[in-house]
């Protein structure tokens, strides 16, 4: 947030990581964790959930210091939803049932739900707190033992989150982090003959290589969260177009646009085209860029130099590819020494422009008119990704058939982002194959074991 060191943290190498993993393998194996009674568990995740509530405010002045997430965002989505995510999975752990197959009389079919073992988690700078949960608690409470690696910009909550863990009550070994490079660290976890289970948030390049290393190593089972190009669709019969305009610039502009769920192309009917993207602008032009520490703060910080660098790179070369900046478009607070950009709106582009068809991850929205419902679906359906989607309108009809032809693994009706932790969060297509939240996510963390018995 303001250019300078704020702490130096270990930069694990690969050697550190097999320690890790070995910890978490003992861990596993001896089951103090593994099979101590679901009871047992509950309580401990729960305790943990109310020492993340404890310590929440620290937590969020941590996680913004180092990543830079405006505090009011940060308090809500850090600590706030990691500690309702280590109380929903603490709720479900015990009341995951096997079966009993359907044999004939003279055998006994069983079908056990086991942990599976040694999870390795990877996720990403921009809300680690509550990706790093996402993991974290359906791993834990299904009985397994994780090592966790956060992104280099943002480590400190999740160390953090390691103390408070021990605190609770969560015996050694179970729950471990590793700091470091990328391509050390995470790729020497990537490739450990000893992680049974790889779950991911992050970039699509980096995905792509995690499925190398699975393919290199043991064939560790690899769920991969990956980025978007999420189409907010705006029709002229939206029951209240002032609401969509206002929701629409937050859903692409807080957070910097840091956020993988952010609606980054806007689509907008024809006939409403140019008042609406008037009124969105100006929500958005009355948003405040600034300190991320300060609480009317609306965007905070980008997390680092290069992502500002590919933000403003985006930018130009949308001028370039014929849109035009009906709104923002440069750096601001440079004199901060932190990396700061203005909301931008982008006008006039063309879905196969490079601004519509790749991920800024930052505040640049991308506008682009349409005049049909088949034509809406055919411009958001153009790109490689399939993460999540908007569509704004007041016919039930409507709606239901955008839910139906929109590839996305979420498509908000009326609303956009906001979905809570009962529903999952996954992608299609380049978004990728894994799904967070809900009960749905604790289906990664189980293997299934068949007992067949003769009688
Ligand atoms: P990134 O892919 O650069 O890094 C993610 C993590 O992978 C970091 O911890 C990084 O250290 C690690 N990593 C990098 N190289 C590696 C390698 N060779 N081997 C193993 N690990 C490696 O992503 P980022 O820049 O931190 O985050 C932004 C991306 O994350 C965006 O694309 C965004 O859309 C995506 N994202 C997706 C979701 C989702 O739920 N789908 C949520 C948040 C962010």
């Amino acid at each position: 947030m303001d250019g300078q060191t704020l702490t130096t943290i270990e930069r694990a190498s690969a050697a550190d990581v097999d320690r890790a993993v070995a910890a978490a393998r003992r861990a596993f194996d001896d089951g103090r964790w593994s099979r101590m009674a679901p009871a047992g568990r509950k309580k401990v995740l729960h305790r943990l959930a109310d020492l993340i509530e404890k310590n929440a405010l620290e937590l969020a002045v941590l996680g913004v210091r180092d990543n830079g997430t405006e505090i009011g965002m940060a308090l809500k989505a850090e600590p706030g939803s990691a500690a309702g995510t280590f109380r929903y999975y603490a709720e479900a752990l015990d009341k995951v049932y096997g079966e009993i197959a359907p044999t004939a009389g003279d055998v006994l079919g069983l079908v056990h739900k086991a942990p599976v073992g040694v999870v390795g988690a990877i996720v990403p700078w921009n809300f680690p707190l509550m990706i790093g949960s996402w993991k974290l608690a359906p791993a834990l409470a299904a009985g397994n033992s994780v090592v966790l690696k956060p992104a280099e910009t943002a480590s400190l909550t999740l160390l953090r989150l390691a103390e408070l863990a021990s605190e609770a009550g969560m015996p050694d070994g179970v729950f471990n982090v590793v700091t470091g490079q990328g391509s050390v660290a995470g790729e020497a976890l990537a490739m450990s003959m000893d992680v049974d289970v790889l779950v991911f948030t992050g970039s699509g390049g980096v995905g792509r290589r995690l499925l190398q290393y699975s393919a290199a190593s043991n064939l560790k089972r690899c769920y991969l969260e990956l980025g978007g190009k999420s189409p907010n669709i705006v029709f002229a019969d939206a029951p209240d177009l002032a609401q969509a305009a206002k929701v629409s610039a937050a859903g692409i502009f807080r957070n910097a646009g840091q956020v993988c769920v952010a609606g980054s192309r806007l689509l907008v009917e024809d006939s409403i085209h140019d008042d609406f993207v008037a009124e969105l602008s100006k929500h958005a032009g009355a948003m405040t860029v600034g300190n991320p520490l300060d609480l009317n703060t609306n965007i905070g910080a980008v997390n680092n130099l290069p992502q500002l660098e590919g933000n403003l790179g985006f930018v130009t070369k949308a001028v370039e590819e014929g849109a035009e900046i009906a709104l923002g478009g440069g750096r601001v607070m440079e004199e901060t020494g932190g990396y700061y950009m203005e909301p931008t709106v982008l006008t006039g582009v063309q879905p196969q422009h490079n601004v519509a068809q790749n991920e800024v991850f930052g505040p640049v929205l991308a506008v682009t008119r349409f005049k049909t419902d088949d034509e809406a679906v055919q411009i958001a359906n153009s790109t490689q990704y399939g993460l999540a989607a908007g569509v704004w309108t007041s016919g039930l009809s409507r709606a239901h058939r955008m839910v139906r032809d929109v590839q996305a693994g979420v498509v908000h009706v009326n609303t956009y982002g906001g979905a809570d932790g009962t529903v999952p969060l996954g992608g299609v297509k380049q978004s990728g194959n894994g799904h967070d939240k809900s009960l749905h996510a604790f289906d990664k963390y189980f293997d299934l074991k068949t007992a067949w018995m003769q009688l």
